[in-house]
């Protein structure tokens, strides 16, 4: 083996323990934008140490391919990721995540038409097929998972006998997968069909979901196209995508079950039980009315408050209400020195860290977040909460009604504080479709309209008392 081979692995080495390092880094809010650069320096590592591969030495036709390959995808990314809004970075996620996934299993497609695999060894070919059923289906699922977000396929798409034709598609791959591994040559016909089929499943199996479920998909998903990575690496021989596929299937996985867990489900329950995709609102039947207030009203109550703590939902995305809140937030604590603090519940708006990354985004020093378990003491004590386009998260139907389907779920207990205020449009419910007593409570104020508007009038309020 030339000096090469040993340079390119060496690298390959390097580059994964800058994944790992990258990993790490972004563990906390405080060094994640590091982590980005960190992780992105071993990925080019990689790439760059690709092109000296001791298999492609010299075939020019490669070295273009290579280049042509890396300037599309590269330059579609850089455009696409300087416009995208930050409410649609759950689907460009899904889309980015179903491209690793295609392209695990276009590795496995190459392996598995030459004879190559075959030659190999039983286990380069286990590895190769396995990393092909994972790769086609996270591709498929991903680009469902992607248009649902988009809302290019708005409605759950349920057949009957759906879970039969599940078990069914599962008992075909797995024969055609066995059909695959034991043949001593490779049979084109055979292997694309197990690829059709694979896809297919992806299909059938995400369409039935709500799509407000689809983080939890997408970052199964994400798992998926790690763990093919990972596959693929072993067929081919190549170290860093067996490790760094390796880190993002560990990493998806453990996010997919975190994620559950905060919602009080399965992972199994968010795949199969349609869960998101009423329209009809559920829970309890309820007494009383929603009292409202003015901005104006509300403003000159923060103004004399001590401590207010401010819980930010979904609704604060949509409305791109993070700058207009934190403006109104500088204003109370910087003239009218109220002690200001925002509690985040771990699946707040609709992907891991959104509620962090939009405070992030405005400025918010990350000494003023609190997360859940830290803050829920501190809300009896509080003069004041606001809820600014949250609901399922401090709904208290979550601790007292049994039937309520996020029965279960912890959260935010702003019902304790002294006042409740909660910004939002209208009587709609969240995500879970379930009534929130917490708006009908004797000490809530609703303050209607869009939460980027009323943030504006409630620095206008402040401004004028
Ligand atoms: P919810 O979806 O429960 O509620 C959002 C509220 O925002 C709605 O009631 C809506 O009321 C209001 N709203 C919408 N647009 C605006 C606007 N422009 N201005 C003001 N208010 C607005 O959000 P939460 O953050 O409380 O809860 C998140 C939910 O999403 C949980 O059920 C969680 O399980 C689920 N989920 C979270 C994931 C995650 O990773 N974070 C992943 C998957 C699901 P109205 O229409 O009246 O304005």
């Amino acid at each position: 083996m030339g000096a090469w081979y040993y340079i390119v692995n060496i690298s390959y080495f390097f580059a994964a323990v800058l994944f790992i390092y990258g990993l790490k880094q972004m563990g906390s809010p405080r060094t994640a934008p590091r982590g980005i650069k960190w992780a992105g320096g071993g990925m080019a590592v990689a790439v760059f140490f690709t092109f000296f591969q001791p298999a492609i030495h010299g075939a020019w036709l490669n070295y273009l391919l290579m280049v042509i390959a890396m300037a599309i995808g590269g330059g579609g990314a850089w455009i696409t990721g300087k416009r995208v809004q930050m409410t649609a970075m759950p689907q460009m996620v899904a889309l980015y995540n179903g491209m690793g996934g295609g392209a695990a299993a276009a590795i496995a497609l190459v392996e598995l038409y030459s004879h190559e695999a075959f030659i190999k060894g039983e286990a380069v070919l286990f590895m190769a097929v396995i990393g092909a059923l994972i790769g086609a289906v996270s591709f498929s699922g991903s680009l469902i998972a992607w248009a649902k977000l988009e809302g290019k396929l708005d409605k759950p798409f349920r057949v009957p006998f759906q879970q039969l034709i599940n078990i069914g598609l599962v008992a075909i791959i797995v024969a055609l997968g066995i059909w695959i591994l034991m043949s001593s040559l490779s049979a084109p016909i055979l292997v694309t069909l197990f690829f059709v089929v694979a896809f297919a499943f992806g299909i059938v199996l995400t369409t039935p979901i709500g799509g407000a479920d689809m983080p939890v998909v997408i970052s199964m998903y994400n798992a998926f196209t790690g763990l093919a990575v990972a596959f693929e690496g072993y067929a081919i021989g190549n170290p860093a995508m067996i490790i760094a596929g390796m880190v993002v299937g560990a990493a998806g996985s453990l996010l997919t079950w975190l994620m559950a867990k905060a919602m009080n489900r399965s992972v199994s329950n968010v795949l199969f039980a349609g869960f998101g995709t009423d329209d009809g609102s559920q829970g309890e039947a309820i007494e009383g009315e929603m009292k409202s207030v003015e901005p104006f009203d509300a403003a000159a109550s923060f103004a004399f408050a001590d401590s207010i703590i401010i819980v930010p939902g979904y609704g604060m995305a949509v409305a791109q209400a993070q700058h207009k809140l934190w403006e109104f937030c500088q204003i109370l604590k910087n003239e009218h020195h109220v002690d200001v603090k925002f509690a985040i519940h771990p699946v707040a708006g609709r992907m891991p860290g959104h509620m962090n990354v939009l405070l992030a985004e405005a400025g918010v020093p990350y000494d003023m977040i609190y997360d859940l378990e830290e803050i829920n003491p501190e809300f009896p004590s509080a003069d004041a909460a606001l809820v600014i386009g949250a609901n399922d998260v401090v709904n208290p139907a979550a601790n007292t009604d049994e039937s309520s389907p996020i029965y279960g779920m912890p959260i935010l207990d702003v019902a304790s504080a002294q006042e409740v205020y909660v910004i939002k449009r209208g009587r709609g419910t969240g995500f879970s479709g379930v009534v929130n007593h917490l708006f009908f409570g004797d000490n809530t104020r609703m303050i209607f309209g869009d939460a980027k508007q009323v943030c504006s009038d409630l620095s206008a309020g402040l401004n004028e008392i």
